[in-house]
């Protein structure tokens, strides 16, 4: 296996979703390639970063936003994929954990800028939220997963 091979497969990797040899393959890779090694390492961090964030609770109606936006940008936009296929993997987790921090600080900011105390935010808002980022995290991983 080649660098640029466990660039596009380093995330299905550590998501499990490679098969028996893949992995096989790729572990040995890794072994041997301390480029790659501090590929895999950079993205445990990053990952390991994203989980400890705090979960936040927003309005339903800004997650059905985000998706709904995001839906429509897909449409309009269409050379966006064009444009994520030339980015590196680096570039591609920056971008990532950009949107990321970027709905983050949109929900503290709906949160006080929508008025509704956070008491009074259901419990179906963060089920929204989850939603929403699982979305983006499937898009994401599928764009990878399309450069080949
Ligand atoms: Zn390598």
């Amino acid at each position: 296996m080649e660098c640029w091979e466990v660039t596009e497969k380093i995330c299905s990797f550590l998501d499990g979703e490679l098969d028996q040899d893949d992995s096989g393959v790729l572990e040995r890779h890794l072994t041997i390639c301390p480029s790659c090694k501090y590929e895999l390492e950079s993205i445990k961090k990053l990952n390991s970063l994203l989980i400890v964030l705090p979960s936040m609770r927003v309005a339903s109606q800004f997650a059905r936003g985000v998706v709904k936006r995001i839906l429509s940008e897909e449409v309009r936009q269409y050379n966006f994929i064009d444009w994520w296929k030339s980015l590196t993997l680096k570039w591609k987790v920056a971008a990532y954990t950009t949107a990321l921090i970027g709905l983050l600080i949109g929900g503290s900011l709906a949160k006080f800028s929508l008025g509704p105390p956070i008491s009074s935010f259901d419990t179906t808002a963060m089920m929204w939220f989850n939603d929403e980022v699982s979305i983006a995290k499937s898009y994401n991983i599928a764009l990878i997963a399309g450069d080949r």
